[in-house]
């Protein structure tokens, strides 16, 4: 099938990222993701520099920057290829949340930050974190926050509870967002992003909250966090103060194409393994599984909705290159929840195919299956993109909305 999307350059790099995930990635992964990562983390960092020489690594980075200089509609197509597996961005220095924090920092921080958090995060040295969403706020109305961070001379005080801080544990700083103008009439004045580098006195990574029965450790885990008179310098900022939600808008539009990504990479991965079993599970002597309408259903069904969802998110990413993130507010909501619909869809239909063998671990698909539940809640739950989306539809019809 023709891929419109298909530059010159993505085609000659697509076949070296393939065999490189073939070669380096597939072999290790369910040892990497089944055992505390921790104990994986050399073997990754000898396939992470093995990336790096034969420059694959940080394909989202300019050349210049030691990156492969990828558009965003090249990179969607590499991180489709990534997501195949559970380590594929992590390996490549573009996982989340440290590719979302380099964008802040490369658009948006002092250089003396970009020399101390930035360049180290570029070239895989260090990790970092993003601590907006609180236990005690709906974070799915990201304007209610409790955190705050007071000026105080020449420092930022701050104090607040976060969780759901993915990758804390490990991490050499935290982009923490606090209120700091709590009295502005626009709630959305009222919050600034800050750099607090770790450790610093007064954070604390209070546990790894386990998730699905796994509390997980380093790079996979998600933290609870307190700031407790947490005091950094002033210069920490970054961006404008106040401007903390526009600074996340901004973070969230490519961030989200990024996910959808990788969330059809999975589905590729997972609708492989699906196909296989159904062509070699033998029901008798005569029949496979796949011989059964109801599995062919599943597959057409799966094959047709992953095709679907590719197309949405390339075309997405294609008019976000022409016409900026704002201009595609509407089919960044759309692809959110449609997306991560389809992978929980194949997901499920996966693990069904698979009959007992599906909730072992014996196979990737029950470590997506426990991870990757979570795609219909961060980065906006399903129900509020679709608020969004029909708000949006319905003003051209004459609604107004508070
Ligand atoms: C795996 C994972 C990783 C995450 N990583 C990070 C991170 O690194 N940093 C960070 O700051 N946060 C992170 N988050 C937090 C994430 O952004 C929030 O979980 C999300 O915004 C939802 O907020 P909440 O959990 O407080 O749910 P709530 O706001 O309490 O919402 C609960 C449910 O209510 C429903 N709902 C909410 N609003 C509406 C509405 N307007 N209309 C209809 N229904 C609605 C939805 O079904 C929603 O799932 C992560 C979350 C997960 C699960």
């Amino acid at each position: 099938m023709t891929n419109f999307f298909l530059t010159e350059k993505v085609k000659a790099l697509l076949p070296a990222y393939q065999q490189f995930l073939k070669e380096e990635v597939y072999p290790i992964e369910l040892a990497a993701v089944t055992k505390p990562f921790r104990q994986s983390l050399p073997l990754l960092k000898n396939i992470r520099a093995k990336a790096k020489e034969k420059k694959l690594f940080a394909p989202h980075l300019s050349e210049k920057e030691g990156g492969v200089g990828l558009s965003l509609v090249e990179f969607a197509q590499v991180s489709e290829l990534l997501g195949t597996s559970p380590i594929g961005h992590y390996l490549f220095n573009c996982q989340a949340p440290d590719i979302g924090n380099m964008e802040l920092l490369h658009g948006y921080a002092s250089d003396e930050l970009k020399k101390i958090f930035l360049h180290p995060l570029m070239h895989g040295d260090i990790r970092s974190c993003f601590a907006m969403t609180e236990p005690e706020m709906a974070g799915s109305n990201p304007v209610q926050l409790s955190t705050t961070a007071v000026r105080e001379g020449n420092e930022y005080v701050i104090n607040g509870h976060k969780w759901f801080t993915s990758s804390a544990d490990g991490a050499s700083f935290t982009i923490v967002m606090a209120v700091t103008d709590a009295t502005n009439s626009n709630p959305y004045l009222r919050a600034s992003m800050i750099l607090v580098p770790i450790p610093t006195k007064g954070y604390e990574l209070i546990r790894n909250i386990p998730v699905m029965g796994e509390a997980g450790e380093d790079y996979m885990s998600h933290g609870e966090v307190r700031f407790t008179n947490c005091r950094v310098p002033v210069t920490h900022l970054i961006g404008e103060e106040g401007k903390g939600f526009a600074l996340a808008q901004a973070r969230l539009g490519p961030g989200r194409i990024h996910h959808c990504m990788r969330w059809i990479g999975i589905c590729e991965r997972v609708f492989d393994l699906m196909c296989q079993r159904a062509a070699t599970r033998k029901l008798d002597e005569h029949r496979m599984l796949g011989h059964q309408q109801i599995i062919q259903s599943w597959i057409a069904e799966c094959r047709a909705e992953i095709n679907a969802a590719r197309l949405m998110v390339l075309q997405t990413a294609h008019e976000m290159e022409l016409s900026g993130a704002k201009a595609v507010k509407d089919e960044v909501a759309a692809i959110k929840f449609y997306v991560a619909n389809v992978l929980a869809n194949v997901m499920d239909k996966a693990v069904q195919v698979h009959g007992g063998l599906g909730i072992t671990d014996d196979t990737l698909l029950s470590f997506w299956y426990r991870h990757e539940r979570a795609a219909r809640i961060y980065d906006g739950p399903d129900e509020v993109h679709k608020t969004s989306l029909a708000k949006s539809i319905l003003k051209k019809y004459g609604m107004s909305f508070k």
